[in-house]
């Protein structure tokens, strides 16, 4: 049986992890599923019972993680941690969740890779919190069923779109994360600037929030490298000029777009005239996993108002083409 995997072989670094909020109150932004979250959980302590099952869905850096560890935190649970591609085979599920203790939550990220096996095992787990366990081999196999534990499972996604309707139908609350506005990341930032001992200045924040893909994981990440460029090159303050200087050398332009985004945008204009170009077509032309570009640059570069999705394809905006510096063809969507 897999161990349940802690979060360091997950590759959790250990600032990610000094950073982390540990209770809903430390949570910043998302206040409509930080509402909803809170009702379900004080629900649920109320009436002494495992709340029901949650998903998670959202781009990488959100929180999904972060919300897990705090939903248990709250119910003052332990938190056990997979992700869908560790569940290749049913067996693994079926030990893990043999395993749990009453009112455990069981975390799994990256839910919409589970093989199908699995899938349908958590489906009757879910449900009536049973397994099926099938011994032996064709006609001689019989199932047995086996109790498990009344449970939690928080399944975290970057692609609702891609769970089954069965799978998605057995969560009572979905909560989609969406990117946080500059004032929250904002506070993010001086929360974390706190934590680390950095001596984070009001316009320095507010350089970073721009730029910071409407992500606080990202947020921290320019904040440490910013942090470095301070010490380093300067006294150790992170004004604006300073962000503005560091953020030059890491290649992370006004927006916030990284040099993958910008490849993406430069290949859509310049190779495709602008599109519409399939995604995958448009991955290659990068040189990058379709998924990558579908669930890491997309989302924000769509919420940027740089690209749309539509039926025929991936096409670039007017501001895409300005952003690039090009004048866009009369043709370009607003
Ligand atoms: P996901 O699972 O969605 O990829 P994580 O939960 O791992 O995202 O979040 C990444 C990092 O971003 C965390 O370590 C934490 O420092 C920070 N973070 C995410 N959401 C918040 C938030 N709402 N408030 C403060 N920090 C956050």
């Amino acid at each position: 049986a897999p161990e349940l995997s802690p979060l360091a072989e997950m590759g959790e670094r250990d600032d990610e992890s000094t950073l982390r909020p540990r209770r809903l109150a430390e949570f910043v932004g998302q206040p409509r599923v930080r509402e909803q979250l809170r009702l379900v959980l004080e629900g649920a302590k109320g009436r002494g019972a495992p709340p029901d099952h949650v998903l998670l869905s959202g781009p990488p850096g959100l929180g999904k993680t972060s919300l897990s560890m705090i939903i248990a935190a709250e119910l003052g649970s332990a938190l056990r941690i997979t992700s869908g591609p560790a569940l290749e085979r049913a067996g693994d599920l079926a030990a893990m969740l043999s395993n749990l203790v009453e009112g455990d939550v069981l975390f799994i990220d990256e839910i919409h890779r589970i093989a199908r096996p699995a899938e349908e095992m958590l489906y009757l787990a879910m449900e009536d919190f049973r397994v099926d366990v099938v011994v032996g081999k064709g006609p001689g196999a019989t199932s047995i069923p086996l109790e498990i534990a009344p449970f939690t499972l928080v399944g975290a996604t970057t692609r609702s779109g891609a769970l089954t309707g069965p799978l998605r139908d057995r969560f009572g609350f979905t909560a989609h994360m969406e990117f946080y506005v500059p004032e929250e990341l904002e506070q993010v930032l001086r929360r974390s600037a706190t934590i680390l001992g950095v001596d984070l200045r009001e316009d320095g924040a507010h350089e970073i929030a721009g730029r910071s893909r409407g992500t606080p994981r990202i947020a921290n990440r320019l904040l440490r490298r910013v942090r470095d460029y301070a010490e380093v090159r300067a006294d150790g303050a992170v004004t604006r000029d300073i962000a503005r200087a560091a953020l030059k050398v890491y290649d992370v332009d006004e927006l916030g777009l990284d040099r993958l985004d910008r490849a993406v945008l430069s290949a859509l204009v310049r190779s495709f005239g602008g599109g519409p170009v399939g995604v995958s077509t448009l991955a290659v032309a990068v040189g990058e996993e379709s998924t990558t570009v579908e669930e890491v640059c997309e989302p924000y570069l769509v919420r940027a108002g740089m690209l749309a999705r539509t039926p025929r394809g991936r096409v670039a905006t007017a501001a895409a083409w300005a952003h690039l510096g090009l004048s866009a063809p009369p043709q370009a969507p607003g």
